[in-house]
């Protein structure tokens, strides 16, 4: 390596002023461009200038890439700084090109650092490492690289020790950070899907609520949940003959089996039937009133999950229920999603009937805000508190040491606070 970094000094011009004020569009694109260049995100700071103008900085564990944009002459002014060679930071200047929409660009590159003009200090680079520890002995880690989940007013953000999975499906991204506070964690573009910490939380309500109301559960399918956890969670209960999961992307279950083994534990249990395939089409081709529960542990309603909701799919998913058959879906943040989470319990009522269509909530750290809802609509009327069997409840959730899901907790979760109710009533 004749020099520590390299340079690139980037001129774009000509480009859509539009997109040169859009700050997050400009965030995404810059992250995305240190990405495909083989780049490790550490964190990222980007502000909108009033009246216009972008300025802001990707912070990559190979060095930096930093932008400032001048709109009105539809030009913007970029810096690709790597070290090492596993980044190439012309890839970046493509992408960006391309991004910010450029009639043409000029670029010049410098070597930093020339290694002929260098002479290694002479220190102790232990004492630099971060090998110390706690007084409980937990590593004091000094690396401060960031996982953040945004839009364009929240952000998540959680440290971690880097990526263990990440490739790009047909699909999405699918990606496991090694989060220090959370454990092993499953994102799909960049959205938290699950944790190893408190994954317990989403996979205990949306599976024994509708179990421990219905009254003989035989049959449940779930679309989705590729991770595991629910059909995990299923299967706990004896009295299903069968679960079939449908889940579109392969390589969610890949990842999963591989870095998220305690809730991917059941994906090869005996009464589990995994099938690869788009949820809707299953749907679509499944015999009338074959299910007795159906859930949907889906993303959220883009991408590949954006037909799994529409008023088609779940009147197929009707359809496709017993006659005392129980719907339950992951339905959104009242906060986070409010539009879609208003839409849904519309949706649902239109196909159930007005008071057969419920909503609970659970409180999940890693999902934005942390409130997250559920939905529950029963085809047969079996209502979520006056038919579930508290004893059975009380029973099971002892038997299997549940974490968050017990009697009381079922139904208190029904109770909703007075802005939820409001926005669904
Ligand atoms: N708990 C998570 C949440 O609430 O965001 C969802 C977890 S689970 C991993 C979501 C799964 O739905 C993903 O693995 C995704 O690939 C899958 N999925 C999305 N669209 C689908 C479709 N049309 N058919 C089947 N699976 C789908």
């Amino acid at each position: 390596m004749a020099s520590l970094g390299r340079h690139i000094i980037v001129e774009y011009y000509d480009c859509s002023p539009e997109i040169l004020n859009d700050v997050v569009n400009i965030e995404k694109s810059m992250i995305n461009a240190a990405e495909e260049a083989g780049a490790t995100i550490i964190n990222s700071t980007f502000h909108h200038f009033s009246p216009y103008g972008v300025s802001g900085v990707v912070v990559i564990q190979e060095s930096h890439l930093a932008i400032h944009t001048w709109p009105e002459y539809g030009y913007a002014s970029v810096d690709l700084f790597t070290c090492g060679d596993t980044v190439n930071p012309w890839v970046s200047y493509q992408l960006l090109k391309e991004a910010f929409k450029a009639g043409h660009g000029s670029a010049v590159e410098l070597s930093r650092g020339e290694m002929a003009l260098l002479k290694r200090k002479n220190f102790d680079v232990k004492a630099l490492r971060d090998e110390k520890s706690t007084d409980e002995g937990d590593p004091i880690r000094t690396r401060d690289v960031w996982f953040t989940e945004r839009d364009d007013k929240i952000a998540l953000s959680l440290k971690h020790d880097g990526k263990l999975y990440d490739v790009q499906s047909d699909y999405q991204r699918v990606s496991i950070f090694n989060t220090q506070a959370y454990g092993n964690m499953l994102t799909l573009d960049g959205m938290v899907m699950t944790t190893e910490k408190d994954e317990y939380v989403y996979h205990e309500m949306i599976t024994h609520i509708p179990m421990l109301t219905h009254p003989n559960p035989k049959r449940a399918l779930v679309i989705g949940g590729g991770d595991g956890g629910t059909a995990r969670e299923l299967l706990r209960h004896d009295s299903l003959e069968e679960v079939v999961m449908v889940e579109i992307d392969d390589k969610v279950i890949e990842a999963s089996k591989m870095h998220l083994p305690t809730i991917a534990s059941a994906l090869e249990h005996p009464k589990l039937n995994l099938i690869v395939d788009d949820g809707i089409k299953y749907v679509n081709d499944a015999a009338d009133e074959s299910f007795d529960l159906v859930i949907v542990d889906s993303t959220d309603p883009v991408g590949p999950a954006e037909g799994l909701f529409t008023v088609d799919f779940y009147k197929e998913v009707y359809r496709i229920l017993s006659k005392d058959g129980i719907m339950v879906t992951q339905s959104e943040s009242p906060r986070f999603n409010s539009k879609v989470f208003k839409e849904i319990f519309q949706t649902y009522r239109g196909i159930y009937g007005q008071e057969q269509v419920h909503c609970y909530l659970a409180y999940i750290p890693t999902y934005p805000t942390g409130m997250w809802s559920f939905s529950y609509s029963s085809k047969g009327g079996a209502h979520p508190i006056a038919n579930f069997d508290e004893a059975r409840s009380k029973a099971f959730a002892k038997e299997h040491r549940l974490k968050y899901y017990n009697e009381d907790l079922h139904k208190a979760a029904f109770a909703l606070p007075s802005f939820v109710r409001d926005m669904i009533s």
